[in-house]
């Protein structure tokens, strides 16, 4: 028994992780440095592409939900990112070459796994014993393309992103940028690594039992406890690494003359591809600004220039408008400009870029760019356990399957490497309730309208709604928090109960050897 890995990105090698850890030899193959990607700068494993954000870590927030769930499952994508994190108030970010490193060289050093760099360009045989995962991402080589093209037919889509650019730091000149979070929601972590499956274990009882879903440590506890009393906006649920609110972040601050040059200034810049801006497919939470921009004057002030929360410590008052740098790497010398995806040619973008005050002699060490995007019409395709409903011994995950995100990618590897180990282990393979984020990201991806299907973030909205089965036979409560953290502690509750049941090697503890990182 095998199981073949075809992508070494997130959804990949946290498949590699899985299935390697239940026991099941692995062959994982990745096509970079052979054959290098339009982004991927690095040959490692689990390159993070753009943004360093795995967006926000609390449970009245779904990716925060979706990443404790995939603790609790062991995700090695979670181990690596808490060993990488930087600060950034309540979201969880890393230092990407930590975060990748950590991640190629615990698979590197697994006993289970082979990683074979090589590019892939006819889809695997698979059989029971020897399940092959597909998970080659948004920028699948071309050859494969085509193969895929041929098993899912017309479903096979294209669509366009953007990324966003990053200055060095010491070009950002600090008398005109303050430092600070949306309604001062910032506090710092430390590094830490993760709790061991049995604390994790013992956690999830807890809250199984009535725990709250609260978060346990004292960085959770404090990114919990900022919350009271406080006025805050719902975050974007689409957003491209966006500021929810709650970070350490650099502020450059626009007044309404300032804001108007701008946004003047971005609508008549030449763009670098895409003149038609309603014939082109952006993915929604990853608009260009230029594309922003084209829909109005305002459109950025309400997006990722949006000032609510921030007070100009020079002017006591909300600035007009407002551009956030976020840290990007540990040594904090790199800063990204939050939700900038852009895809305006390279001399035009720095010239406007550099009109944000504070901006005026940045060094651009990443100009933003456009970007292809490769996925396919996952409930044409798919059945809510990643396997390609025509060949089940087939699975598909991350991107490419029809979801959107780092986490999002990685949460499905993670069940597509559970299933496929399971299924060379002669297992039934599972997924867990709707009422769990993963599930239920699995039961989108497999069952949304296939007539208009777009990949999705993970939202509350897709996860089964609290008044259908109530919460601990209690009432749906009727504040959108209170109610997201119902669903979060209900959500906790059952993914135990599946992993007892379901995951019967879990439950009977015979998962390979436990290896740190
Ligand atoms: C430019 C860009 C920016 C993005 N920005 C963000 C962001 O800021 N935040 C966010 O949450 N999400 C972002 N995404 C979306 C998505 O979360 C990431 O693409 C994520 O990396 C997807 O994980 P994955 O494992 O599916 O694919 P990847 O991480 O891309 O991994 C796929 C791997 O397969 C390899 N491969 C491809 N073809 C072959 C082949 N034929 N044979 C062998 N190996 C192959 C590739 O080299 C790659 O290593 C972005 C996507 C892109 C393309």
């Amino acid at each position: 028994m095998t199981v073949r890995i075809v992508g070494g990105g997130l959804a990949g090698s946290e498949a590699a992780w899985q299935a390697a850890s239940a026991g099941v030899p692995v062959t994982l193959y990745e096509m970079r440095p052979v054959r290098p990607t339009a982004v991927h700068k690095t040959d490692r494993l689990a390159e993070l592409v753009c943004s360093n954000s795995f967006r926000g870590d609390k449970l009245d927030n779904a990716v925060g939900l979706l990443k404790e769930e995939m603790r609790r499952l062991d995700s090695l994508v979670m181990r690596a990112a808490e060993a990488s994190r930087v600060p950034a108030g309540a979201a969880l970010a890393v230092d990407r070459e930590r975060f990748a490193e950590t991640i190629t060289q615990t698979l590197s050093a697994h006993p289970l796994i082979t990683i074979v760099r090589e590019e892939i360009t006819t889809i695997p045989e698979s059989s029971e014993e020897h399940p092959v995962i597909v998970a080659t991402g948004p920028l699948t080589s071309e050859a494969l393309s085509a193969k895929l093209a041929a098993i899912v037919g017309q479903a096979h889509l294209y669509f366009y992103d953007a990324i966003s650019p990053i200055v060095l730091a010491e070009t950002i000149d600090r008398s005109k940028v303050f430092r600070q979070s949306r309604w001062d929601r910032s506090f710092r972590t430390t590094v830490r690594l993760p709790p061991s499956r049995a604390e994790r274990a013992s956690a999830s009882l807890a809250s199984a039992s009535g725990g709250g879903g609260k978060p346990d440590t004292p960085d959770e506890k404090a990114a919990g406890d900022s919350d009271s009393g406080s006025v805050r906006l719902q975050p974007d649920p689409l957003s491209c690494g966006i500021d929810d609110g709650e970070g350490d972040y650099l502020n450059c601050p626009l007044t309404r003359d300032e804001y108007d040059a701008f946004y003047r200034a971005l609508v008549e810049a030449e763009s670098a591809t895409v003149h038609d801006f309603d014939k082109e497919r952006f993915f929604e939470g990853c608009l260009p600004i230029e594309v922003m921009a084209h829909r109005g004057p305002d459109t950025l002030r309400f997006g990722p220039m949006k000032p609510v929360g921030l007070v100009d410590p020079r002017t006591g008052r909300e600035p007009y408008a407002a551009v956030q740098l976020r840290q990007d790497n540990l040594a904090g010398d790199h800063f990204s400009l939050v939700g900038f995806q852009t895809q305006i040619k390279w001399g035009d973008q720095a010239r406007v870029l550099r009109m944000i005050p504070g901006l005026e002699a940045a060094e651009f060490v990443r100009f933003g760019m456009v970007h292809r995007n490769t996925y396919v019409n996952g409930p044409a395709v798919l059945s809510e356990t990643w396997q390609v409903r025509a060949h089940p011994t087939l699975f598909f995950a991350g991107q490419m399957s029809g979801v959107e995100g780092y986490v999002e990618s990685a949460a499905s590897g993670l069940l597509a490497g559970l299933n496929a180990a399971a299924l060379a282990k002669g297992e039934p393979a599972s997924s867990p309730p709707r009422t769990t984020a993963i599930g239920a990201l699995a039961y989108y991806v497999s069952h949304a309208n296939p007539a208009h299907y777009e990949p999705s973030n993970i939202t509350f909205g897709i996860i089964q709604a609290l008044d259908s089965t109530g919460i601990g036979r209690g009432k749906a409560p009727r504040g959108k928090k209170e109610r997201n953290l119902a669903l979060s502690e209900r959500a906790l509750a059952d993914l135990v109960a599946w992993m007892g049941s379901d995951l019967d090697f879990l439950a009977r503890g015979d998962r390979a050897e436990k290896i740190e990182i």
